[in-house]
């Protein structure tokens, strides 16, 4: 049959994302919750089956899929190629500059255990690179564009965190808007990382810190703020609680072309999320249901976004998707 039983790996953001675009998808039932924490504590937030990380391996064979939702840095190194060696998988694996390694990793075991592994899909690494690989192709003579936010960064807002004086803080990823009018206006500016984004800084200070020294402290902060125009606004608990509780995130890959003897072509896709993880976690959803096809099919190993045949990413039928969107 074409339904698809699912296991979540790690219920942080993303795993309740997950749990919620299941919900959403007919085709797809939500078997067990695996965590590395407590599974009969941790059950009573989920609401569902949820167990240790380590019985994965009782449901082989009841598991078509493992959506994978740990984090880059330490998690899925370690998690994605010991699931990818009993169960398909997907995850959201966004260190970019180690990619190439993860992948041949996971390609290994995936292959021993006769699995498809869909690594770093999401958004970015995911749909924007998809798109970056479509507009390149498709206008050779150009330039090329990418654009994040505005958003909260998780890594930038941890290091704000950990400046002394520092209670608590959220950090805005910030595209500036005259680049990217121009850019839509037809011109192909060479851009210094200064000049594509801001940074936004909204910090609660410790009582009787000193503010000038902690705005100091971030902007000045080697490979965080150094390289960029940063703005520090102190704000309250209250404030902080209230107006900065979301994960909202988004931006936009722009390719500007010529053809012929001179056309211009300008192609963008952008996104505006007002929840990173919910979205990135129905990209999710989505390529765990194309890993489950090309599975069934007989393919085995790593994958990536441009590897998947779009078809796949649907429930529909390719002969119904041929006649209602094409
Ligand atoms: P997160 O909330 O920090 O969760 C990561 C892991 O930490 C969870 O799987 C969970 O594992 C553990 N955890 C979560 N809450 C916990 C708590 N209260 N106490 C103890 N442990 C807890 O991270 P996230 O926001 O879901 O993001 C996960 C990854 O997604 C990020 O690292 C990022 O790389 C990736 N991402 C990718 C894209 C993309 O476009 N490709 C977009 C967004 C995010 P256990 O249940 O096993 O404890």
């Amino acid at each position: 049959s074409s339904f698809i039983k699912v296991g979540i790996v790690g219920y942080g953001n993303l795993g309740k994302g997950v749990q919620q675009a299941i919900a959403q998808n007919p085709d797809m039932e939500l078997v067990a919750i695996f965590t590395r924490r407590d599974p009969q504590q941790l059950a009573e937030l989920t609401g569902v089956v949820t167990e240790h990380i380590s019985a994965a391996e009782r449901y082989i064979g009841q598991i078509d899929v493992m959506i994978l939702c740990g984090g880059s840095a330490t998690d899925l190194p370690e998690q994605t190629p010991q699931l990818a060696a009993m169960f398909n998988t997907v995850d959201s694996f966004d260190t970019h500059a180690r990619i190439p390694e993860f992948f041949s990793e996971v390609n290994q075991a995936a292959l021993n255990g006769g699995n498809v592994s869909v690594i770093s899909t999401g958004w970015d690494p995911g749909l924007f690179s998809m798109n970056r690989l479509l507009l390149q192709s498709i206008l050779p003579e150009g330039e090329e564009y990418t654009f994040w936010g505005t958003g909260v960064s998780q890594g930038h807002s941890d290091a704000i965190r950990r400046v002394p004086g520092v209670r608590a803080g959220v950090q805005y990823t910030v595209p500036v808007q005259a680049v990217i009018d121009g850019i839509r206006a037809g011109e192909t500016p060479q851009l210094t990382t200064r000049e594509k984004h801001r940074r936004e800084c909204y910090v609660v200070a410790e009582e009787g810190a000193d503010r000038g020294e902690i705005t100091n402290t971030i902007v000045n902060m080697p490979n965080y703020f150094a390289d960029y125009d940063t703005t520090v606004s102190f704000i309250t608990e209250e404030q902080l609680a209230k107006e900065h509780a979301g994960m909202p995130h988004g931006g936009f890959v722009i390719r500007s072309g010529v053809t012929g003897t001179g056309s211009k072509q300008i192609a963008e896709f952008g996104l505006k999320l007002d929840s990173n993880p919910e979205f990135t976690a129905s990209v999710l959803a989505a390529y765990a249901r194309a890993a489950v096809r090309f599975s069934r099919e007989g393919a085995a190993g790593a994958k990536t976004v441009f590897d998947i045949p779009l078809g796949y990413l649907s429930p529909r039928s390719a002969e119904e998707l041929r006649r209602e969107l094409l």
